[in-house]
């Protein structure tokens, strides 16, 4: 069935010039990029953005790291996106990550890890009306 994911390539990766190297594997795998936009996030994006992972000891750290340096948002239309993206993100944990997978490929981190998927329709949906409106996203 087709539908749609929300994406974010993060501050390491934008930092490092993996933009398009991200996207390549993105579209290789058959999603395709239907909303796209570089920002900065504001720490109150980044904190409602991330909301579910308040009590974990790596919050701070983690939106610290996502205002550090632009992030591009992104919307990828396609298969099954969802779980689809989620297979070519890989695993949390770059260490664990299979081979040809964003994360083995680019992350440096469990923390630092390139890129963020969506991991239900219903986040799906949330997260993109958080950062995009209905006419931003042309399929
Ligand atoms: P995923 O992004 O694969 O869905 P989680 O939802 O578990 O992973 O975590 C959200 C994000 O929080 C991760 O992508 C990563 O940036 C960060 N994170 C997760 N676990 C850790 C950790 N143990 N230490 C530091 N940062 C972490
Ligand atoms: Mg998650």
């Amino acid at each position: 069935m087709t539908e749609r994911t929300f994406s974010i390539i993060k501050p390491d990766a934008t930092r490092r010039n993996l933009t398009g190297k991200v996207n390549a594997v993105i579209e290789d795998a058959g999603l395709r990029i239907v909303a796209q936009k570089r920002i900065r996030m504001t720490r109150q994006q980044a904190e409602q953005f991330y909301d579910v992972h308040k009590e974990r000891p790596f919050f701070g750290e983690l939106v610290d790291f996502m205002i550090s340096e632009p992030v591009v948002v992104q919307v990828l239309e396609g298969d099954n996106a969802v779980a689809k993206y989620r297979e070519v993100m890989g695993a949390t944990n770059p260490a664990q990550a299979a081979d040809g997978t964003i994360r083995k490929l680019y992350a440096e981190s469990v923390g630092e890890n390139s890129v963020h998927g969506s991991d239900s329709q219903d986040n799906a949906k949330i997260e993109i009306a958080q950062f995009f409106t209905d006419a931003e996203i042309v399929g």
